[in-house]
């Protein structure tokens, strides 16, 4: 049933060996090839820097190499052409599949041009890939319910509404000062996060329920190039010293990612600002451990968890069903036009996670233990 034939199989087999003899290798990981005889699938990750993606790299590596697969991991340390080179040499060692999050989506198009000449699936993981016809499958979050997410949170924090948008009764008539924050505009989900927060944050800003003080409301604007912390900690810095040094306060700042909200929290605690006095509600996403500390101490408002466990079974389970001749499961036919085409994907659900539930959404399900989050 699979695409490919036993002698490719076999002589990817040979090269992968010769090639993991040749050592080194860019940021293989204990992963590296196993010994599942079910052929091997190539996970190309963006980077190391950041948590999430070092977790989504060990779960799909235990996802894959339980359903019989071997793989070859790897990491590109937010570097296009490294990423590019790397998922070329999966080609080369007989990948059957591709998995990858990619750090430009659209800059895959030659390399997975390559793949679909060679016969090899691609499933795009986490982030979309753009302007190519050879993306097959996309598993991911629904991205666009994170951003609401993340903006309720916020109003959660001024005490506006429940973590689902629902206005609380005696809610405060503000107006609040708030600052926004964007990812990396060359990811696609940066656009469904900001898109999705300002559905939530428009109305409000427009009936002057909260007050963006600095004017700066458009997504070119909020954007942080790579999602890099030091910069969005700088950008705060100058959003405090331009538009705070009257006297008057942030107090609240929509953050898409964990890593970003911790260098926005160094730019306000710099400034002055103190938890427990006038310290602004802060959002993030993934519930890295630094950031969760950051909730339970009062420094971050709220994260967005996303169980990249999950996230790695949908995908292992998609090239497994694409390497069986069988169709993958999808739920969403519509979303991810990806500029050539709608991918196929398979979304899965976000959790807000404030203080109150950092026990039950982290702790509970077994993605920290109690002793990684210091309770
Ligand atoms: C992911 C987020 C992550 C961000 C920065 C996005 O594509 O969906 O979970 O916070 O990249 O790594």
């Amino acid at each position: 049933m699979k695409k490919r034939t036993l002698l490719s199989t076999v002589a990817a087999g040979a090269m992968a060996l010769s090639l993991a003899a040749c050592a080194g290798g860019t940021g293989s990981t204990g992963g590296g090839e196993g010994d599942g005889d079910g052929g091997l699938i190539g996970v190309a990750m963006p980077t190391k820097s950041s948590e999430r993606w070092i977790a989504d790299g060990d779960a799909l590596v235990a996802s894959l190499e339980e359903a019989g697969f071997s793989v070859d991991l790897q990491f590109a340390e937010d570097d296009i052409p490294t990423q590019v080179s790397q998922i070329e040499n999966m080609i080369t060692k007989g990948a059957e599949a591709l998995i990858i999050a990619s750090i430009d989506g659209t800059t895959l198009t030659q390399v997975l041009q390559d793949a679909a000449d060679a016969g090899i699936p691609v499933i795009a993981y986490d982030r979309l890939i753009r302007e190519s016809e050879n993306v097959d499958y996309y598993a991911t979050f629904d991205n666009f319910l994170v951003g609401q997410q993340q903006a309720w949170t916020l109003l959660n924090g001024l005490g506006l509404t429940d973590l689902e948008g629902n206005a609380l009764p005696d809610a405060p008539a503000g107006p609040f000062n708030i600052e926004l924050f964007a990812g990396s505009l060359d990811d696609n989900n940066a656009f469904f996060f900001f898109n999705g927060a300002m559905d939530v944050l428009q109305p409000l800003i427009d009936d002057g329920t909260l007050v963006v003080k600095s004017g700066q409301t458009e997504i070119e604007q909020a954007a942080t190039l790579r999602w890099d912390g030091e910069v969005a900690q700088s950008r705060m810095e100058d959003l405090l010293t331009a538009n705070y040094s009257d006297g008057s306060k942030v107090n609240a700042v929509l953050s898409p990612y964990d890593g970003l909200s911790r260098g926005i929290i160094s730019a306000l605690t710099d400034a002055g600002y103190a938890v427990g006095t006038d310290f602004p509600i802060i959002s993030g996403q993934d519930a890295e451990v630094d950031s969760v500390k950051a909730i339970l101490s009062g420094e971050q408002y709220a994260t967005i968890f996303k169980d990249t466990r999950e996230l790695a079974k949908v995908a292992a389970g998609m090239a497994q069903a694409l390497l069986e001749g069988s169709e993958p499961e999808v739920n969403d036919t519509e979303t991810y036009d990806n500029g050539v085409k709608v991918v196929p994907s398979y979304l899965l659900g976000p959790v807000p996670v404030v203080k109150e539930n950092v026990e039950e959404a982290l702790v509970d399900t077994g993605y920290w233990t109690a002793e990684e989050l210091g309770l």
